[in-house]
């Protein structure tokens, strides 16, 4: 099935996330071995738990930093080595039209020689102007970190060897998610080429460890399998599939490694890798105009401030709301789960409580800095209230998808019980209860 779906596919957009590149074996958030042989007397000079840390750590001086960056850009990217990976997904790939779409920084794709890559988040060969990041370009510097390695190990390095912006003298910073951050235009370009020429043809989705809370790659990725009958997805993350109803019957999941997936694919045989799907969706029930009157009434409760938009995706349809001092949205979940986008606004907060007792907020918005993103997943049954952060000035625009035809029934929390479950939160709980 799934072979017959890449040979019969007319294009094959791979989406991959930190999950591949651990399999590569970058692991940006682990604690080991690895981590002191790359990084060497930096790991107790600042702490460092992990390469994540090591890359965004806020360093007394800008030598330790390029230091940071040279040690593990040169170990990982310049010094890189095609995996059997990469070697697999050439295969898989084979003549076919195909884009890689990643929030990888690792620039691995295009260092194995595959063409059309789009990093969403930059890669760490690359750097702007501090000064001037949307005026003066974007700087290749992978041999300017090979220097620094190497005079950082012949300790000679000084902050005449950090690399400045040939225009205005200003130190670079590397592109990645930042305020200084500049989308790559022109991949940006073909990128969105091939999706308006593959759209509407029998385009396979290969994911490749991408976990369920992603929404810069996963959401829409499976909104496109959603929007055309001929596509197909295929995902691959071991113990967290997350395949909406929608898309069912025409997606395949892995819970498996990426390497036991890639073999099965590739052969058509099974190797014992544990799948699931392709299944057929669940009936749904169809509503009457008069029950549809009742939802929307209902929904009133909890989203004061909400706008619905009859699709322009088959299959679902937008819901904008907007919240601010007097209007946040009510306690309440869904049966179904739900992506969350910031669109407009100040940035919002979203008070998640979760069947297991679980209580966590993301703040939806623009500034990463403030550990704001841009939207989460929420899963099915969580329950949830959304409120402006300046609570008293402003208001925040969000938008979510709700499945058209959808048993999307909302579900009011019991008070009581939720006071006893979230002791710790009954502020919020007290505040954002409808009445
Ligand atoms: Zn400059």
């Amino acid at each position: 099935m799934q072979k017959k779906w890449i040979n019969d596919g007319d294009a094959i957009l791979v989406t991959a996330s930190n999950g591949f590149s651990i399999s590569e074996g970058l692991n940006l958030f682990a604690d080991d071995k690895k981590l002191r042989e790359v990084l060497g007397n930096l790991v107790d000079k600042y702490h460092l738990p992990n390469l994540l840390m090591a890359l965004n750590y806020k360093y007394p001086n800008p030598l330790d930093q390029w230091r940071a960056f040279a040690r593990i850009i040169e170990y990982y990217s310049n010094n890189y080595e095609e995996s059997n990976y990469m070697q697999d997904l050439k295969q898989i790939i084979g003549n076919k039209p195909y884009f890689i779409w990643t929030s990888n920084i690792d620039h691995h794709f295009s260092l194995a020689g595959l063409k059309n890559v789009f990093e969403i988040e930059g890669n760490w060969l690359e750097a702007v102007c501090s000064q001037h990041p949307d005026e003066d370009g974007i700087y290749n510097i992978s041999s300017k970190i090979h220097d620094i390695y190497l005079k950082d190990q012949a300790e000679t390095l000084t902050e005449a060897d950090l690399p400045t912006c040939d225009k205005c003298g200003a130190p670079l910073v590397l592109n990645l998610a930042s305020e200084e951050f500049q989308i790559h235009q022109k991949r940006l370009a073909a990128f969105q080429d091939f999706i308006e020429k593959y759209e509407d043809q029998n385009l396979l989705v290969l994911e490749l460890g991408i976990g369920p809370q992603n929404q810069m790659i996963k959401a829409p990725s499976m909104q496109l399998v959603a929007a055309d009958q001929n596509s197909h997805y295929i995902t691959v993350n071991k113990g967290q599939l997350l395949i909406p109803d929608l898309i069912k019957e025409r997606s395949i999941g892995y819970s498996s490694s990426i390497g036991a997936a890639f073999k099965e694919l590739l052969t058509g045989k099974s190797f014992g890798a544990k799948t699931v799907g392709p299944e057929k969706p669940k009936p749904r029930p169809q509503y009457t105009p008069e029950q549809i009157r009742e939802r929307e009434k209902a929904m009133q409760n909890f989203y004061p401030n909400y706008m619905a938009d009859q699709g322009f995706r088959p299959g679902s349809f937008p819901m904008y709301i907007t919240v601010d001092e007097t209007h946040p949205s009510y306690l309440h979940t869904v049966q179904f789960g739900q992506s969350w986008m910031y669109s407009l606004g100040d940035a919002a907060i979203v008070h998640c409580f979760t069947q297991e007792g679980q209580y966590y907020q993301v703040r939806l918005g623009l500034n990463k800095t403030k550990g704001e993103v841009h939207g989460f997943y929420v899963d099915p049954g969580t329950f949830i209230a959304i409120e402006n952060i300046e609570n008293k000035v402003g208001f925040s625009q969000l938008n979510t998808q709700i499945p058209l035809n959808s048993s999307s029934e909302v579900l009011v929390p019991r008070k009581d019980k939720l006071l006893q479950l979230f002791p710790n939160q009954r502020d919020i709980i007290e505040r954002l209860t409808a009445n």
